[in-house]
């Protein structure tokens, strides 16, 4: 007997009809004798139409009461699979994420998962039940309810998996598995059998939003096997896995991109020791995520300094930076949401010569300007206009020969 722990997201899960199609697929796996844990999101986009709701009334809202909200779209699902099954004499039960003992940080929005206590889950297992698991939230240790992230479903079942010692891990969603480049971007990506953790927690934290970041850090760090699946057909999957597992190391294995981007940039920033410092920490104090970052030659004791921020937190980010345009004596600054990040990610880029030049090479080709470029062993960054967002993810799709990369 073997310990599944499957994860279905939000389009399998987006009507009764597609609930029952997850409550076939776990019958028939619990009927070849297996144990199964599983962990659902909100039907379809439930967490949209939840935040909007809750914007009409104001939108600076407490995250306290926005988790409280958000929370109830994922124990809609778990509940009603619980239903399907049991009506299929396949006994279940449903779990809110701090019933099942998901123990978080305070962090309303984006908590951090600290400690799994999956002392209940195993007693439901015992008794023979399939448990299901609200994804996406936990409880802090003031025992306020969070969400861990928007695509944070994905993290309860890997994190769950690798506590519970999980013989299989299993995505499924409404995509084949891990792609090239976003399918619905490019038509002829190509679906990957085989990523490293490396490549695959590059991809999610450069946008790829098929796993989300931290489920790729909890599966390096626990060394889960994950398949990425998708829930309306039987077609095998993606396998996330060691790289010491694959057979041979891509160049590249796959374009990126995100929109969740905003650049802002100060001028003149009196160059002395310390003025980074000043500009990054009070951002920080906010709890603003800064990405890239670049600072211009100097010029009479002066430079300007441009660097990226989730979009998302922008309107928070502007007030900051120009109490901080005061307090360093910058001469101004100019902010732009209408970028985005493309990214190429390989493990094999490293020992491979020309890799920028010719992503370089290729964006140039389509008369696409870069305005921001950070690289890592592993991954290129550029920031681009975001009207030239899917020109740039086809031209380096095609410059890396990505449509023959299986
Ligand atoms: P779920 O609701 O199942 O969690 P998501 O919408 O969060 O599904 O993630 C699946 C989507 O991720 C796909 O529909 C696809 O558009 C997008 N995606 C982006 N990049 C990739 C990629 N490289 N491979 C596969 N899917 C990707
Ligand atoms: N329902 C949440 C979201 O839409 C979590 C998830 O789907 O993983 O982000
Ligand atoms: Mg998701």
């Amino acid at each position: 007997m073997s310990l599944w722990v499957t994860k279905f997201g939000g389009s399998s899960v987006a009507s009764l009809d597609r609930i029952d199609n997850v409550a076939e697929r776990i019958a028939e796996l619990r009927s070849q004798g297996n144990d199964i844990v599983v962990v659902v999101s909100a039907m379809g986009d439930t967490t949209d139409e939840l935040l909007e709701l809750a914007w009409n009334i104001d939108r600076n809202l407490s995250p306290r009461e926005v988790d409280m909200l958000l929370a109830t779209g994922e124990q809609q699902s778990a509940a009603l699979l619980a239903m399907t099954l049991a009506n299929k004499q396949c006994p279940a039960v449903s779990l809110t994420g701090w019933q099942a003992g998901i123990q978080s940080d305070s962090q309303h929005g984006k908590a951090r998962i600290m400690k799994l206590d999956t002392s209940r889950i195993q007693k439901e297992i015992e008794q023979n039940k399939v448990v299901i698991i609200a994804g996406f939230q936990g409880i802090s240790p003031e025992g306020e309810i969070t969400t861990l992230g928007r695509g944070g479903s994905d993290t309860t079942a890997v994190a769950l998996a690798a506590s519970l010692k999980a013989d299989h891990c299993i995505i499924f969603t409404d995509v084949d598995g891990v792609y090239t480049a976003d399918p619905r971007i490019v038509e002829d990506a190509c679906k990957l059998s085989v990523i490293s953790y490396d490549e695959m927690l590059e991809m999610a934290s450069l946008g790829a939003v098929v796993l989300q970041p931290r489920a790729a850090e909890f599966a390096m760090l626990y060394h889960v096997d994950v398949e990425v699946r998708n829930s309306f057909n039987d077609h095998p999957g993606t396998l996330i896995t060691e790289v010491a597992k694959m057979e041979n190391q891509r160049v590249v294995s796959g374009v990126a991109h995100d929109t969740n981007v905003a650049r802002i940039a100060l001028f003149d920033v009196p160059d002395h020791p310390g003025v980074a410092s000043i500009i990054f920490k009070l951002l920080a104090d906010h709890r603003i995520n800064v990405d890239m970052v670049i600072q211009s030659a100097m010029r009479d004791d002066r430079n300007d300094i441009a660097f990226t921020i989730d979009r998302d937190e922008f309107n928070k980010a502007r007030h900051v930076v120009n109490e901080i345009v005061v307090k360093i004596g910058a001469s101004g600054m100019s902010y732009s949401i209408e970028v985005a990040k493309v990214s190429i990610v390989g493990a094999g880029m490293q020992s491979n010569l020309g890799v920028a030049a010719r992503m370089f090479d290729a964006l140039a080709r389509k008369d696409i300007n870069i305005h921001m470029i950070s690289t890592s062993e592993i991954k290129i960054s550029c920031i681009i206009d975001e009207d030239r967002l899917e020109d740039a993810v086809k031209a380096l799709h095609s410059a890396f020969h990505l449509e023959q990369a299986e």
